[in-house]
């Protein structure tokens, strides 16, 4: 391989490091590679704190470690390769960790989000995009955001307006394309239709406001906690369930005389899987987006699928991000969608583990880092 053996002079930056599951993350010096033929260096803007890093920080899910975390971001392209067209330097842009080659069939097909080429990716030959004094640092997601630069295919950013502020369009870049895209690519929510969401934190949030976009008749939030009921009719619900005190497959089967067309998974567990399809009607779609535990597994009746009921998993949202998240953009400028509500705090690169603390109370929705 040409790359092998030659000097790139590797930068310095700031990053989040996880080292071992179950402990914090710490901030330390990391080395970025210089772009290759098709990849950008971003200079990472903002940064959200994601359930998804909680699961690999925690070993729900697995990931070589060390590895630098962070997949919710939005920056400034600071340099391109010599193949790159899509962007150029100075352009404003939204990550994603659904990297695309463009050309397998998942792509021809119009389904980018189940692309997993490798070529979005270096080889092992090549010298690897991270590394921490010469030792190579895996790439987490394509992405790694909880750096001062990211170095990806350029197939994992799109460019943006730039009245648009990065630290809102960073959301876009995980939980609200999640969100969104599950209501309006997934489970293809019509005009008129009822929905319920199980889960209002930022993914969920998303779906309620997808499905208001899509023009959902009756949007239906399920939460433990009540204090949610608020903030879930600000992005569109129409009703609110406090699942603490009340069966909620019950009730919504109550409100809706005999269940909704789209249910939402937005927690990861395989109870609130169950109650989602559960609280179907004949012919529904059950839409699990949350992250179910290696391991545990979800239970049906299987009678009930006389009545044409569907489950399915969704993924990012089924997105084709480079389309998707401009017109998300655009909804975001004209006020459709929700974004201002969502940040609870704004927070530093090193402030990265008291924003996960937060986020385990579970009373908030979310946390971005934003970088100077
Ligand atoms: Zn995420
Ligand atoms: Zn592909």
């Amino acid at each position: 391989n040409a790359r092998r053996g030659e000097t790139w002079g590797d930068a310095d930056m700031k990053a989040a490091v996880l080292r071992e599951v179950g402990k914090p993350l710490q901030i330390e010096d990391v080395q970025i590679n210089k772009p290759g033929p098709r990849e950008v260096l971003v200079r990472t803007k903002a940064a959200g704190l994601c359930h998804s890093d909680l699961h690999f920080m925690e070993g729900s899910y697995p990931h070589p470690l060390p590895a630098v975390l962070g997949h919710e971001s939005a920056g400034v392209v600071e340099a391109v390769g010599s193949e790159v067209r899509t962007v150029k330097p100075g352009d404003h842009v939204i990550t994603c960790l659904s990297a695309y080659c463009g050309h397998c069939e998942s792509c021809l097909t119009g389904r980018l989000s189940l692309c997993v080429s490798p070529e979005t990716k270096r080889d092992s030959g090549d010298e690897p995009r991270l590394t921490q004094n010469g030792a190579p640092l895996p790439q987490f997601l394509n992405l790694s955001s909880f750096a001062e630069y990211m170095l990806i295919h350029e197939h994992a950013c799109v460019s943006i307006r730039k009245d648009m502020p990065l630290d809102r369009a960073a959301l876009i870049g995980c939980s609200v394309m999640t969100g969104v895209g599950a209501a309006i690519h997934t489970s293809g929510v019509r005009p008129g239709e009822t929905v319920a969401v199980i889960g209002c934190g930022g993914v969920g949030l998303s779906a309620i406001n997808g499905a208001a976009i899509a023009g959902a008749g009756r949007i239906i939030a399920v939460d433990m906690f009540g204090s949610k009921d608020n903030l879930a009719r600000e992005f569109g619900a129409t009703d609110f369930i406090d699942a603490s005190k009340t069966d909620a497959v019950k009730e919504v089967l109550e409100m809706t005389r005999g269940g909704v067309h789209h249910a939402f998974e937005a927690i990861g567990l395989s109870k609130t899987a169950e109650q989602a399809f559960n609280m179907l009607r004949r012919g529904g779609t059950a839409n699990i987006i949350g992250m179910i535990p290696i391991g545990q597994n979800v239970t049906l009746p299987g009678a009930a699928f006389l009545g044409e009921k569907r489950i399915q998993g969704s993924l990012m949202g089924s997105n084709r991000f480079p389309v998707d998240m401009p017109r998300l953009v655009d909804f975001y400028m004209s006020g459709k969608l929700k974004l201002d509500e969502m940040i609870s705090q704004r927070i530093r690169l090193d402030q990265v583990n008291e924003g996960f603390a937060d986020m385990k109370k579970g009373g908030l929705a979310r946390s971005v880092i934003v970088f100077d």
